[in-house]
């Protein structure tokens, strides 16, 4: 099946050809049908599958179909795109524009963090797509700088990371300002009872589509452990990098000063990084994620949060360099690199402090992950685990070194390992709260991130 099967207009055909798109991908075969028949949909699908396509294609074919704005007419919202980050709907945005390049559309994006007034000034003069992050998209609102009142498409994108990340609240507000007449769309990577409570209170009728989720620990992975001492991650990183010469290394790291550190002390030893947290400006994170993506930049090390959403396809490495306290953040991590077919490999330094998070790690994978120690840099065999310092809260991970034994599954470790994470929630990462200090919403996204 070809994207001119799927009945999409020429000018997008157009557009799509020159992206380079040959052929639709699975989810993009599934959504495209479904949202040109003009019905609601609840749609199972993560990043990296082409899910992005899969709702803007069908929409611009929708929104072009209906005939060109006049020119006496004022342009007004028609499609509003909701996501959880500022990178994702930056993304979009850029996705939307480069779809609708031979079609009469304006798209704009709207996000916290930058000033108010060209936003402003740019809705004044009249956008049919928006794109959107709803702390600031609620602020437009509540300000009267933004008309919602017309909306005909409504897409709520990556659903699930927005109930992570405590966006409920500003959603309910956001479906309060919409018409009652119109096509909706939730894109979720998981189908929780959460997500089926708000898709019931969204959707109406739903076509319900799902691609298999992409299996991150799949054979284009190859995943690695090195196991060294704490305090020589640093250098042994900086060996890694430079005696493999590798280009495009995304490093997680579980805090937005140890990013900061990590980075400090690459630079110093000719590496070039950036760290993108969210203390990081909004054209700070924009200029490293450019850089990184075209190859000027070695090293990007981010959080796991603002990591999120971030569409960078098929990376060679990924390092976990602390593994996540969360496992199910290791499969996202890893999900980054060999994707679409291309080998990747993720790297975890791992020190004993960690041995815990690695069981649990391996025991949600349901393999072993192989270990290599690197010469120079083996282990200290007598070092014993301390617990880690997350935020406020303190976590042992290390594996039942401080009885001794090895039954971290004990009561004390156990439950303070995961004792951040009310109802088995992801997202609880670093920093402890879900929502920063920020208060109640309505402030930007600042809060949001870390
Ligand atoms: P997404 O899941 O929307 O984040 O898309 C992941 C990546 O796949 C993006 O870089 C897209 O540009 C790319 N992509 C989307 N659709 C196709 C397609 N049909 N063929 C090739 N690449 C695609």
């Amino acid at each position: 099946m070809s994207f001119e099967n799927l009945g999409l207009a020429q000018p997008i055909l157009k557009a799509i050809s020159e992206a380079g798109y040959e052929n639709p991908t699975p989810i993009q075969l599934q959504a495209i049908p479904a949202v040109l028949s003009g019905t609601d949909l609840l749609a199972g699908a993560q990043t990296g599958t082409g899910k992005t396509a899969g709702f803007t294609l069908p929409l611009l074919h929708l929104m072009s179909e209906a005939g060109k704005p006049r020119p006496q007419e004022p342009r007004h919202v028609r499609a509003l795109i909701l996501t959880p980050t500022r990178e994702l709907a930056a993304q979009v945005e850029e996705s939307v524009r480069t779809y609708s390049k031979y079609l009469p559309l304006r798209s704009m994006v709207i996000f916290g963090g930058v000033g108010m007034n060209p936003q402003i000034d740019a809705l004044r003069r009249g956008v049919d797509i928006l794109v959107a992050t709803p702390g600031r998209l609620l602020d437009h609102h509540q300000q009267g700088t933004v008309d919602l009142s017309r909306v005909e498409y409504f897409i709520l994108d990556e659903a699930d990371r927005m109930l992570d990340m405590g966006f409920i609240h500003d959603i309910r507000r956001v479906l309060a300002v919409l018409p009652p007449k119109k096509q909706s769309l939730l894109f979720s990577a998981t189908f929780s009872d959460e997500i089926k409570t708000l898709a019931e209170r969204l959707l109406n009728q739903p076509k319900i589509i799902e691609v298999a989720r992409r299996n991150a620990t799949a054979d284009t992975v190859e995943q690695v452990v090195h196991p060294v001492d704490r305090d020589r991650k640093k250098e042994l990183l900086a060996h890694l990098i430079t005696s493999n010469k590798w280009f495009q290394v995304l490093v997680f790291t579980r805090m937005k000063h140890g990013a900061n550190r990590l980075v400090e002390f690459l630079q110093k030893h000719d590496i070039t990084a950036m760290a993108i947290h969210g203390n990081k400006s909004q054209s700070a994170r924009t200029r490293a994620l450019a850089e990184f993506k075209s190859g000027d930049l070695q090293v990007l090390v981010a959080t796991d949060i603002a990591a999120r959403g971030i569409d960078i396809d098929q990376l060679p490495h990924v390092v976990n360099f602390e593994l996540p306290n969360v496992p199910e953040d290791y499969v996202h991590r890893i999900g980054r690199t060999g994707r679409a077919g291309s080998e990747g490999r993720a790297i975890s330094l791992v020190c004993v402090d960690e041995e815990g998070f690695l069981s649990d790690i391996e025991r949600l994978i349901k393999r072993p992950i192989p270990r290599e120690t690197i010469q120079g840099f083996e282990p200290d065999p007598n070092a014993k685990a301390e617990p880690i310092q997350l935020g406020r809260r303190v976590l042992h991970g290390g594996g039942g070194a401080k009885t001794g034994g090895s039954d971290r599954a004990g009561a004390g470790h156990g439950q303070q390992r995961h004792g951040g994470r009310p109802g088995g929630g992801r997202g609880a990462g670093a920093g402890g709260a879900r929502r920063g200090g920020g208060g109640s919403g309505g402030g930007g996204d600042r809060s949001r991130f870390r």
